[in-house]
């Protein structure tokens, strides 16, 4: 191996991984909005300085440092961290020092391409000899998001604590907003409401986070929704329900997809997108499956040290998802009786209904996993119509299309693909349009949840 190359794996190695985030400046990349601040604010109440970037105005960066050949969101947010850097060395100057900042950007195992975007993306600061120092803070998918050394030891597993309920919460959030906007009073009232919204649920989690508050996090969300409810005009007749799966980024990211939910609601749709939380719980279960197959394994071969390795991972990561469980109940308790909002589907039901239908596999892993039983489950439940968001070439997406097409042309459900790659597709509203049209027909016919 040349020096070149070895330099390369060094970087790898030395500058992507688990840093500790005390008194440096971690960058969050935006996902999706309402849940990117509330993530900050739970890292500020522990005491780490945490910002969340802007987004997507550096796409052209993206573009320059990418072949092209990379997924779309590993674009967008190299776009993201280099601009954000440009911005923050014109604005310091020589005080600028790349060594006070930790850019996070977590990883995801299995057969896509997830895992490569922190390695591409160190490769690529350090083709700029001033960012070299700059390190790269990966949580992965093969340890369900644990946030082993970046945080003192007894701050690790209290944070993860606030840090999925503020994934949940800002799913709450985002729900709120998709189910109120379609029927607002006045265009305008439930952008304006949730950005207000966002920012005081924000400044909750800073204030009460690292004391697990929840308890003032729920009155404060509660005063949200009840809020949130105020903006429904209820003279405007219930419309059809469009679900939405696919690819994690792409179907929160709003700049990327083209504010496609936008886009359904202008053409008469209530819209519902699956949550960040269903992909949280999605990493802990399938680990704690991966636990079970290797317990199985082991007992055949009577390899004892295996056997209780396996025996600690399935306890370990089956109380992480029941408490997850938990605090999800928890809020959606909360937050139902006030407005009849939709409840995440149990992985492990939609891992049975996989099973049942033998179209996929739990063991291929990826977000089909998640889209293709989700899908049956929205046709299940009712819904009018279902739309797959997804980034131009993304295999598991690709995937899900390929499988549930024909299934929904014989279940007679509207179904539309939309991937994304950055460029405007002329035909884009009027497939959208027809889509519509046609999850229309079907409300006109089935009403909805079934109901006609
Ligand atoms: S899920 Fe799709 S877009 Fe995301 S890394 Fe995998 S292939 Fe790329």
């Amino acid at each position: 191996m040349d020096a070149e190359t070895q330099q390369t794996f060094r970087t790898l190695t030395e500058r992507v991984g688990q840093f500790r985030l005390k008194d440096k400046t971690c960058l969050i990349p935006q996902m999706n909005r309402i849940g990117g601040h509330l993530l900050a604010g739970a890292f500020r109440s522990f005491g780490v300085n945490a910002v969340l970037m802007d987004t997507y105005e550096g796409l052209d960066l993206g573009k320059a440092f990418t072949s092209g050949k990379e997924c779309f969101p590993c674009q967008v947010t190299t776009g993201d961290i280099l601009l954000f850097l440009k911005k923050e060395k014109e604005k310091l100057g020589k005080d600028f020092d790349p060594d006070r900042y930790i850019y996070f950007m977590p990883e995801a195992e299995g057969p896509c391409r997830f895992g490569m975007y922190n390695k591409y993306q160190r490769i690529v600061l350090d083709s700029f000899p001033e960012l070299e120092s700059l390190k790269i803070g990966s949580l992965t998918s093969k340890n369900a998001y644990a946030l082993d050394g970046m945080l003192d030891a007894e701050q690790t597993r209290e944070f993860r604590k606030v840090g999925y309920y503020s994934v949940v919460v800002g799913d709450v959030l985002d729900r709120l907003l998709w189910r109120v906007r379609p029927y607002e009073k006045k265009k305008g009232m439930a952008d304006e409401f949730i950005e207000r919204a966002t920012h005081a649920m924000a400044d909750v989690f800073e204030r009460h986070g690292s004391t697990k508050d929840f308890e003032r996090i729920l009155d404060k969300l509660e005063e949200i929704i009840r809020e949130g409810k105020a903006i429904i005009d209820p003279g405007i007749p219930q419309k059809p329900l469009v679900g939405i799966v696919g690819e994690i980024y792409l179907r929160t990211h709003v700049q990327s997809n083209q504010d496609v939910i936008r886009l359904l609601e202008k053409h008469g749709a209530e819209v519902l997108n699956a949550s960040i939380a269903e992909w949280v719980n999605y990493t802990t279960y399938d680990r704690m499956r991966e636990a079970k197959i290797s317990l199985r394994l082991s007992l055949k071969q009577l390899r004892v040290s295996r056997i209780r390795d396996s025996l600690k991972k399935i306890l370990s990561y089956g109380v992480d998802l029941s408490y997850q469980h938990y605090r999800q109940d928890q809020v959606y308790k909360r937050v139902k009786p006030l407005l009849d909002l939709a409840e995440d589907h149990r992985i492990h039901h939609l891992d049975r209904i996989l099973g049942k239908e033998k179209i996929y596999s739990f063991d291929v892993g990826t977000e089909a996993c998640l889209s293709i039983p989700g899908i049956l489950e929205y046709v299940h439940q009712g819904y009018n119509g279902v739309v797959n968001v997804y980034p131009f070439t993304c295999m598991p997406s690709t995937i899900t299309s390929a499988i549930i097409r024909p299934i929904m042309n014989q279940k007679k459900v509207p179904y539309l693909d939309t991937p994304y790659d950055g460029s405007f597709q002329p035909g884009r509203e009027a497939a959208v349009r027809t889509f519509m049209y046609q999850a229309q027909q079907h409300f006109k016919r089935h009403g909805r949840n079934g109901s006609s």
